[in-house]
Parts: C-alpha cells; sequence; structure tokens
C-alpha cells in the first residue's frame, strides 16, 4: 500500500511542480496518473520511485514513512517509455541480467526467465536480439526485466507512448491481463485519458499540480466532480453551454430548456445560478425511442461531420456555442441544415460557473 500525506515538490528553481497531494493507493491496485502535460504526472512518480527528493509531506509504502530510503531499497520497479534493453544481448540475457548482478543461481534465474516469458508470450522469442522485435514485443522484454525481479510495486511512465496506434491497443490489454496475473501495486502515467480509463482500477486526474479528482473509470466518467475532469474524460469531450438557471429552466443564446423533470432537490441548487451545462457527443440521441418527456430538446446547425465507419461525428453551432454529438453511420447528416437532438435529463451535467463543481 502506497500513501502521499500533504506531499509537496518545489523544484530548485523555486517551481512549485506539487501542491499539496494526498493519494492511498491499495495493494494490487493498477492507478493511473492521468493529466496534461507539465501537470506533474512524471514528478510524482519520480518522488513515488525515489528518483526525486519531497519537498514537503510524506511518503509511506506498507505503513512506513520512506522518503529518505534510496530507491534501490524501496522494492519498486521502473519501466520507462524508451525500452532500454541492451541491443547485444538476446531477450533472455536481458530478462536475466539483473538477477545475474544480484548473484542469483543459474537454475533460479532460468525458471524465473522461463516463467516471465510464458506470462508475457515470449517464449518462442527468447533467442532474438532486441532488433528483431516488434515494437510490442520489445516493450513486454522491458516489462519482463521489471516483473522477474519480483518488484512489489510497478512504476511505468508512458510506457506505450512509441508503439504504434494498434500496438498500443493491444499492450493495453495485455498489460491489464499481465497486472491480473502479477498483482503488483502498479503506477503508471500517462496523458491519454483512454489509457486511463481501459487499464486504471483508480484514476488520478491531475491538472497543475494538484488532484482533481480520484476515483474508478467510471465515477469520473459518470460523476465528474468538476469541470476539468468532465472536459478530460471521454472523446470527443463533453460540450458544455455556459448560461443561467432561471424559473426552472436554463437560459442562455439560443438556449431555453425546461429543467422541471430534474429532481427538485438538484433543481433547488441550480436555481438563480450562473452554471455550466454539459452533456456527452454520446448521449446525444437522433431517434427517440423512449418517452419524450425524459428527454430535453436541443437543435443546432451542422457545420461538419466525420464519418468513422462505426459513427459519425458532427459538429454543431448553436448561436455561437459549438458542439460535437455522435451519430450513427446510416444517420443522413447534411452540412448547413439544422438538426434536433434529444438529451436525458440523466445525462446533463451541471456545474458551477465560478468553482467549476459539480452541482449534483
Ligand atoms: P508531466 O509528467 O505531467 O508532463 P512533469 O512532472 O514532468 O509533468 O513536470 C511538471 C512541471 O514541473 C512542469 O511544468 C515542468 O516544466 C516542471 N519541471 C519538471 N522537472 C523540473 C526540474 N528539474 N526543474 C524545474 N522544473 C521542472
Amino acid at each position: 500500500m502506497l500513501k502521499l500525506t500533504h506531499v509537496q515538490k518545489i523544484y530548485p528553481n523555486g517551481y512549485q511542480a506539487i501542491r499539496d497531494f494526498n493519494l492511498e493507493i491499495e495493494d494490487g491496485d493498477f492507478c493511473v496518473l492521468v493529466g496534461p502535460s507539465g501537470c506533474g504526472k512524471s514528478t510524482t512518480l519520480r518522488m513515488i520511485a525515489g528518483l526525486e527528493d519531497i519537498t514537503h509531506g510524506t511518503f509511506e509504502i506498507d505503513g512506513k514513512v520512506v522518503n529518505n530510503i534510496p530507491p534501490k531499497a524501496r522494492g519498486i520497479a521502473m519501466v520507462f517509455q524508451s525500452y532500454a534493453l541492451y541491443p547485444t544481448l538476446t531477450v533472455y540475457e536481458n530478462m536475466a541480467f539483473a538477477l545475474d548482478l544480484a548473484g542469483f543461481d543459474e537454475d533460479i534465474i532460468d525458471k524465473r526467465v522461463r516463467e516471465t516469458a510464458k506470462i508475457l508470450g515470449l517464449t518462442d522469442y527468447l533467442d532474438r536480439l532486441p532488433k528483431n522485435l516488434s515494437g510490442g514485443q520489445r516493450q513486454r522484454v522491458a516489462l519482463g526485466r521489471a516483473i522477474i525481479r519480483k518488484a512489489k510495486i510497478f512504476l511505468m511512465d508512458e510506457p506505450l507512448s512509441n508503439l504504434d496506434a494498434r500496438q498500443r491497443v493491444n499492450m493495453r490489454s495485455e498489460l491489464v491481463k499481465i497486472h491480473r496475473n502479477v498483482g503488483a501495486t502498479t503506477v503508471y502515467v500517462t496523458h491519454d485519458q483512454v489509457e486511463a480509463m481501459t487499464m486504471a482500477t483508480k484514476i488520478v486526474c491531475m491538472d497543475v499540480g494538484v488532484i482533481k479528482q480520484v476515483g474508478t473509470p467510471e465515477e469520473l466518467y459518470f460523476h465528474p466532480k468538476n469541470l476539468f475532469v468532465a472536459g478530460f474524460i471521454g472523446d470527443p469531450p463533453m460540450n458544455f453551454v455556459h448560461g443561467e438557471v432561471v424559473n426552472g429552466s436554463f437560459k442562455a443564446k439560443g438556449y431555453d430548456v425546461n429543467l422541471s423533470k430534474l429532481s427538485s432537490e438538484l433543481l433547488a441548487k441550480l436555481e438563480g445560478k450562473k452554471v455550466v451545462m454539459g452533456y456527452r457527443p454520446e448521449h446525444a440521441v437522433l431517434h427517440l425511442e423512449g418517452k419524450k418527456e425524459d428527454y430535453v430538446t436541443l437543435s443546432a446547425s451542422i457545420e461538419v461531420y466525420e464519418m468513422l465507419g462505426d459513427i459519425q461525428n458532427v459538429y454543431l453551432d448553436n448561436a455561437g456555442t459549438k458542439a460535437i454529438i455522435k451519430a450513427a453511420p446510416e444517420d443522413k447528416i447534411k452540412i448547413g441544415s439544422s438538426l434536433e437532438y434529444s438529451v436525458a435529463y440523466g445525462d446533463l451535467h451541471f456545474f458551477d460557473e465560478k468553482t467549476e463543481d459539480a452541482i449534483e
């Protein structure tokens, strides 16, 4: 179990990269730190690894403060984006290297290399040199070198960023399987919300130096705590309309949305407030089959669309407010024409315009 309490990082040049970081990671978690470039993900990971000092606060592993314990003694294995394999050593030798160095018996090394190769599907490649492997296979060897040391904790910094799109998708599900097999607590850094959503048991969504929300992928998707998380998780991102709730209706330029079907409790919180209304592109319904009274109706003009095969992304404009919705491939989309669509009351999100916190 990892625990960071009131952790701050101030670099020698005075820049405060992490402000007040509080996080608990349970044993066996696959914890993904996600956020835009520069928000402090790598800094956090490097403090966990012991490669970077913690300026204030404490970091504990299994209840013991390890701020001053050197990286080697923390029981941590790190996988970086560059695989850093030894080019002149075979897959077998690359994986055996650390154990060799640590003075393990050859029998034990052999057993561990073969076990690890089996978990990673590398059994047939043990005699190959790295240059004769695909990017995905190389990445698996790099993982193998971490797994073979039986570390309690794995740290990964954008490990898939050197792979092409298809390999990345494959490695995502492989990493999940490997994590399930090995069971080690993993902290994984990425700027890619899809990686976070698909792999994490726990997502830590960060913005410059602070945590914006911690939760399961479902919690962040369905109940984003603030505007930042709502806009960061989901692709294309959630649509936002800035307006005001007056007499039970959401009003903005081009919008007059009757909210009377919302719970009275929620409506009371919204009444009279400047709010941002949000809905996800995938929650727009073009052909309503449910009960009409459970939905609000919106309309906008079509600016552009992208046909992706399984869906179309339709780019809309309503009185200057842009939106993107997903339509079925068979939907007739005509640029310049207007489009009516519905969004279920349950799929609407509201945020306080000033604090940017969700109102639920
Ligand atoms: P991320 O991994 O989220 O992209 P980083 O943790 O690498 O972000 O960096 C967070 C912030 O700290 C950035 O603004 C970066 O420029 C700054 N930073 C990183 N390393 C140093 C350093 N050694 N000295 C000063 N500032 C740094």
